[in-house]
């Protein structure tokens, strides 16, 4: 069975623009060469500080960017050079929820009106349905059926989320792609949105990419973890084998950020990360990571290194080798 996405060798390069006549003086590599696959019904969290490019990476596989090159196959069609008219028809099935629904919900209107809109626009009910079938939605994302005569100013941010939700479901889409969905939201109500986003997928068999900023968010959800750096993915691997033993120092400098499980774990295990995200329009020769690496060596400087390894596959000279739960993991 192939992949219900496949994205090969993607970029995603910005131009810079300078000087007195505004000439493209270099390019953000927001993306780099990276390639990666989904099946269906899995969870593959998508981790990295900000400015990795995993928003874009999101963005551009459910084209609300145009990659400049590679590959993006959506049920084993290549849609990275359609048109936003070809995109229209294959949106029902790729969807995006964001992490500020606010933005994307019409203030002037009833949250009924505008669950009710998509339903009208792309028909996928009948008219005579419309009103049932918003309450439909309501129910499924926990939200009282009285609320579609409210506006959106009067939700919490839980609650918008829910409508982002609920609007994006409406489709009855393959594969949704979440965008931070939970990262502005209260540690209280994160649990709640992501327990949502697990029923959701158990009984409408979704498929997710489930962007985060933090490790810790994309645990509970994924049955996979990619880590992306400076545009570029330097582990992706199941997630009990990428929590439990990390190859890339990245990855586990990531890890040691994260609240561990066993409080028992000593702190000295962790390791500080260094210095600030260079800027991923001029990023460092050899491997990216190798100005905040503390295991850096002269060959990390020269050499990029390549993602390798199969089901748990590095982008790392040195990879390391133990669990995390032993003395001297490296
Ligand atoms: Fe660190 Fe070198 Fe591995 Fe890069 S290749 S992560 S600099 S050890
Ligand atoms: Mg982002």
């Amino acid at each position: 069975e192939r992949p219900l996405l496949q994205i090969e060798h993607l970029k995603m390069h910005y131009p810079i623009k300078g000087g007195m006549f505004s000439r493209t003086v270099g390019h953000v590599k927001a993306v780099d060469d990276v390639s990666l696959s989904l099946n269906a019904g899995e969870t593959l969290g998508l981790v990295g500080e900000s400015g990795c490019g995993k928003s874009t990476l999101g963005r551009s596989i459910v084209r609300l960017e145009n990659p400049q090159e590679g590959r993006i196959l959506f049920e084993n069609t290549d849609i990275s050079r359609y048109s936003q008219r070809a995109m229209k028809p294959v949106r029902k099935r790729l969807q995006i929820i964001f992490q500020d629904p606010y933005s994307s919900l019409n203030p002037r209107k009833r949250i009924g009106d505008i669950l009710a809109e998509p339903l009208i626009v792309h028909r996928l009910v009948e008219r005579s349905r419309i009103e049932g079938e918003v309450e439909r939605l309501l129910d499924m994302v926990g939200l009282p059926r009285a609320y579609k005569n409210r506006f959106p100013h009067e939700f919490s941010g839980g609650q918008r989320q829910r409508i982002g939700i609920a609007r994006a479901i409406s489709f009855e889409p393959k594969l949704i792609v979440c965008d931070e969905p939970i990262s502005a939201l209260d540690v209280s109500i994160q649990a709640q949105i992501l327990n949502l986003l697990s029923d959701l997928q158990r009984e409408l068999r979704l498929t997710y990419l489930f962007i985060a900023h933090g490790i810790g968010a994309v645990k509970h959800i994924s049955s996979r973890v990619a880590v992306m750096y400076l545009g570029k993915i330097v582990e992706i691997a199941d997630k009990r084998a990428l929590f439990q033993s990390p190859k890339h120092p990245y990855t586990r400098i990531l890890l040691s950020a994260y609240p561990p499980p066993d409080p028992t774990l000593r702190s000295d295990k962790r390791i500080l990360i260094q210095g600030d995200v260079p800027s991923p329009a001029n990023p460092p020769q050899g491997c990216r990571f190798h100005t905040r690496c503390p295991f850096a060596e002269e060959r990390c400087r020269r050499e990029e290194p390549l993602l390798t390894g199969g089901a748990h596959a590095v982008a790392c000279h040195l990879p390391l080798n133990g669990r995390l739960d032993e003395e001297g993991f490296r």
